[in-house]
């Protein structure tokens, strides 16, 4: 698939690079014992570490090292073993320190790479190139008084690992493949809940144009895009804008861009600081991190199947197509509830039944599938009951729109409706006999040639019995009459 974009001039090769920042799940804080939790009242989750009081003295939190070291090995990265927390010096009023303790040169994590699924079918690998911790800031409130601002530091000091991919990424649809696929496995690993609304997680859009061939363009970073959908307007409003521009003669200024979805552009924030604007140097108050063999291992161990390994063992035991496996592994409940109806049953059917008739129902009314009214073990019964014949695909369609309504077993509900597949040949035999007596002219054209004609009879013989006669033995019988 070509990832070019047409400008005036010929084709622009787009080259973007992403840094996410993703809040460590964890209780307390990066370097301080206070509360993590979402909603709290302002400032009742502030301990004097937090506050930035003289004197205090930040104690790292182990359990959120755990947290990246875990999130690095599920990114196919480099631990390393040696880090080193840095202060990142700028004023800011919802920073009491006056800087954020990061991680600059020797982060925690090194090198990497995820796979990304694209619309086509085509996977494609997007290089890590880090991913250090950090603290986040507080947060500035100018809504709640007309001519004051306040000031929640219930966030400050919050544990944030920020993930730096290489610039791989080609266009609008491969930054939300990367930024869908970045959010999933931190899903998987339980170490980001991904929530972009609530701001858990977001991203730094780094976006520039070039001709093929060409060294990297300049280069304008858009802050702060806080959804999937709006990373894929924002990129493609800044691609069409730099192309415009250096097509018109102009120069991409490196800069810190602002997307804005309401007028739905990206405009200029202010010009791009360097790293030396920052005046990084190792924090005074902490030592080197140095992390034992014992401690990635005891990590390791604690891995989930992540979900290109699960997308690769549904299409390989399952025999499902990758587009299935793709929906299915999209999150860990859906495909456990899946892995749930399959087991002991035929994959590809169970598949279906989720993807097709429970997922479609659920997205229709907005349900998540741990809250779905027809749980994995009763789906399961369904598609048994099809299986040993007792109702055919169709009938059990409506039993399943019965049971998401009342959350009935299907075998209650076939039984209370009356729903049994009819295999009786007899009984099936005389409405057979019925339906070709009573349709003479029919019987006549059929015999004539018009074989189209089967299906009106197979029809009839289905209306007379409610849909309830196996399809298999009607056939048969009006085969064996109608010739
Ligand atoms: P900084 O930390 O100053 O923002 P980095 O060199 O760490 O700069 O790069 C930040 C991000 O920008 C990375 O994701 C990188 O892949 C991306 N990037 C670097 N150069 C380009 C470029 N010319 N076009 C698009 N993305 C780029
Ligand atoms: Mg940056």
């Amino acid at each position: 698939m070509s990832t070019l974009v047409q400008g005036e001039t010929g084709q622009w090769e787009v080259v973007i690079g992403m840094e996410v920042h993703a809040q460590v799940i964890e209780e307390s804080k990066l370097f301080s014992g206070a509360s993590t939790k979402f909603g709290a009242e302002p400032n009742t989750q502030v301990s004097l570490v937090d506050a930035a009081m003289p004197g205090m003295l930040p104690v790292l939190n182990e359990r959120a090292v755990e947290q990246a070291v875990k999130t690095g090995l599920g990114l196919n990265s480099q631990i390393n073993k040696h880090s080193v927390f840095a202060r990142k010096n700028y004023f800011y009023p919802d920073l009491p320190q006056g800087y954020q303790i990061s991680q600059y040169d020797q982060p925690i994590v090194g090198k990497g790479k995820i796979e990304i699924d694209l619309k086509d079918g085509q996977t494609k690998e997007i290089g890590i190139t880090r991913l250090h911790l950090e603290q986040d800031a507080g947060k500035s409130v100018h809504d709640q008084h007309p001519s004051k601002s306040y000031v929640d530091l219930n966030r400050s000091g919050c544990a944030l690992m920020e993930i730096v991919s290489e610039p791989d990424i080609r266009g609008a649809e491969e930054a939300t493949a990367y930024l869908s696929k970045l959010r999933m496995i931190l899903r998987y690993l339980g170490t980001c809940d991904g929530n972009m609304e609530e701001g858990s997680m977001r991203a730094d859009v780094n976006v520039s144009v070039r001709k093929p061939g060409d060294n990297l363009g300049t280069r304008a970073e858009i802050k702060n895009v806080n959804s999937v959908k709006a990373v894929q307007m924002a990129v493609e409003y800044e691609v069409a804008r730099q192309i415009a521009l250096i097509e018109g003669g102009g120069k991409v200024v490196q800069e810190t861009r602002l997307w804005d979805p309401d007028k739905g552009e990206t405009r200029s924030m202010r010009s791009k600081e360097e790293a030396h604007d920052y005046r990084y140097f190792p924090d005074p108050d902490l030592l080197p991190l140095e992390l034992s063999e014992e401690l990635i291992e005891k990590v390791r161990k604690t891995l989930p199947e992540l979900p290109d390994q699960k997308k690769h063992r549904f299409v390989e035991k399952f025999g499902l197509s990758g587009y299935d496996a793709n929906v299915l592994i999209a999150e860990k409940e859906r495909a456990d509830y899946f892995e749930d109806v399959a087991k002991g049953r035929d994959a590809k059917q169970a598949a279906n039944w989720v993807i097709n008739e429970l997922l479609g129902i659920l997205n229709k009314n907005g349900i998540e599938i741990t809250d779905s009214p027809v749980k994995a073990a009763q789906l399961g019964g369904l598609i048994d009951l099809i299986t040993d014949n007792t109702i055919s695909g169709k009938i059990a369609k409506d039993v399943f729109a019965e049971m998401y309504k009342t959350g009935k077993d299907a075998a209650a509900i076939v039984e209370e409706k009356g729903l049994k597949q009819v295999t009786d040949t007899g009984a099936i035999e005389k409405i057979v006999d019925a339906v070709i007596a009573a349709n003479p002219d029919n019987v006549a054209a059929y015999k004539s040639g018009k074989d189209k004609l089967f299906g009106f009879f197979v029809g009839q013989v289905m209306k007379e019995t409610q849909g309830k006669a196996n399809p298999a033995v009607v056939n048969e019988l009006l085969k064996k009459k109608l010739s």
